[in-house]
């Protein structure tokens, strides 16, 4: 399983900055091995019948990183790519971000291998379902709770919080996270990723000496996590001088009117054809001169052949994994961009799901303003410790961040012992 899992390209870019982490702390050999490899790899076999009668089986996955600190917390994809040495470095990383985030739980992730654009809603309906029941003996509000991910929504949490509800004969809305208002999901989820990036952005600009109403932003991608960073820097002054979708991007000096833009992207679908601005070329767009730079999109669009060329003074990392090792590598040497590193930067989502199931269990619904101001503290005192610790190590700010996460679960360990 060691080999299998090593073979992977994501597992073994997971394990590199895993392992140049764990030089730097000089963890014992010991807790290294213990914090490196996932507790749990639990592959199960998902038969459903298609509409047109026949059966056909699906094989999905669940990865538990380590149970240490409480749960494990993560995404379930649905994408015909899924394959457990991913699935296996994504937990991984939610691990990272879950103890960087001080949230009482090991990392998971999920996945299985389909194509739900082919699916019919029933079809998906009835791979949910099943994928649950295979399931039930791993997960459980105080083992294993999940949240949408890669082509999934609220709409498959309902049918898992269903499925696992009715198996139990009671109603058990902690078994997931990303459920709809209706089924006691929480207030300020769908924002709260967004509102993140652009309250940790706002916070670097006041560290860089930059006022809010003075500074000007681009951000890449308009869907949930582009669309709230933008229209909260917005609210704070900022003036949105750059945005792209898959479509194209638009420019305006003057700034981009975001309401406007929302209401046109949620009419068209898309931003392009937008009258307030002018359409430009989206990686050009990238490397034009802003404070801050966000990429709320896809992977890897800082890449080895651009991160020389940006121009922003704050890279607010929306996306997961936005830089490539190299592009990092290029960030580092150039030492003028104040990077928010993505598990960090993006961390918004997961924590405001960990509100949602401690409401949950609580059986008590916060408000909206509760929540966010809870959202604000926590990631204060996390950017907080992330610059702290860089600052006296002298390391970058995603070396820091993942060397604090990863120091927390290796104390966790040390303290709780190696059963006998
Ligand atoms: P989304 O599907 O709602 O939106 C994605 C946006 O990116 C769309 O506007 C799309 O048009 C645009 N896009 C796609 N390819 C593009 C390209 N090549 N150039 C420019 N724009 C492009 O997705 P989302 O939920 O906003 O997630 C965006 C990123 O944030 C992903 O990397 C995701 O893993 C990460 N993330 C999301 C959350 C969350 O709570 N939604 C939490 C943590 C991390």
């Amino acid at each position: 399983m060691r080999e299998e899992l090593l073979s992977n390209p994501v597992f073994s870019m997971a394990v590199a900055q895993f392992d140049r982490v764990a030089d730097f702390l000089e963890l014992e050999p010991g807790i290294r091995e213990r914090c490196k490899w996932p507790k749990r790899i639990i592959t199960v076999t998902v038969p459903i019948r298609r509409d047109d009668g026949h059966t056909e089986v699906f094989f999905g996955h669940r990865v538990q990183h380590h149970l240490t600190r409480g749960p494990v917390k993560g995404g379930l994809r649905y994408h015909p790519s899924v394959e457990v040495g991913e699935v296996a470095a994504l937990a991984m990383w939610m691990n990272w971000k879950c103890a960087l985030m001080d949230l009482p739980y090991g990392g998971g992730k999920g996945g299985i291998a389909c194509d739900p654009g082919k699916m019919s809603i029933g079809e998906l309906e009835r791979i949910t379902r099943r994928y649950t029941m295979e399931m039930i003996p791993f997960i459980g509000p105080e083992i294993d709770v999940m949240a949408p991910d890669m082509g999934t929504n609220e709409q498959t949490m309902a049918w898992i919080t269903d499925t696992y509800s009715t198996h139990h004969g009671h109603l058990v809305p902690s078994i997931v996270t990303g459920k709809p208002l209706t089924l006691q999901g929480s207030a300020g989820r769908t924002q709260a990723t967004g509102h993140g990036v652009a309250f940790l952005a706002s916070g670097a600009l006041v560290k860089l000496g930059i006022e809010s109403k003075d500074a000007t932003a681009i951000v890449q991608g308009f869907g949930n996590v582009g669309m709230y960073a933008a229209a909260t820097l917005s609210s704070y002054g900022v003036k949105i001088i750059g945005i792209s979708d898959v479509s194209g991007a638009l420019w305006n000096s003057d700034g981009i009117d975001i309401k406007k833009l929302r209401s046109f992207a949620e009419k068209h679908r898309t931003i392009e054809g937008f009258s307030g601005a002018a359409a430009i070329d989206p990686a050009e767009m990238l490397i034009r001169e802003c404070d801050i730079l966000a990429p709320c999109a896809v992977g890897h669009v800082i890449t080895g052949t651009n991160a020389a060329s940006i121009k922003c003074k704050i890279l607010a990392e929306g996306a997961n994994g936005p830089t490539t090792p190299e592009a990092d590598l290029i960030i580092e040497q150039r030492d003028d961009i104040f990077v928010i590193p993505d598990i960090l930067c993006n961390a918004g989502g997961v924590t405001v799901s960990y509100f949602e199931w401690v409401q949950n269990l609580q059986r008590f619904q916060w408000t909206e303003r509760e929540v966010i101001t809870k959202l604000e503290t926590k990631l204060h005192t996390a950017f907080e410790q992330v610059v702290g610790f860089a600052k006296r190590n002298k390391i970058p700010h995603r070396m820091a961040a993942q060397a604090i996460a990863i120091k927390t679960v290796a104390d966790a360990k040390t303290a709780s012992g190696l059963f006998p």
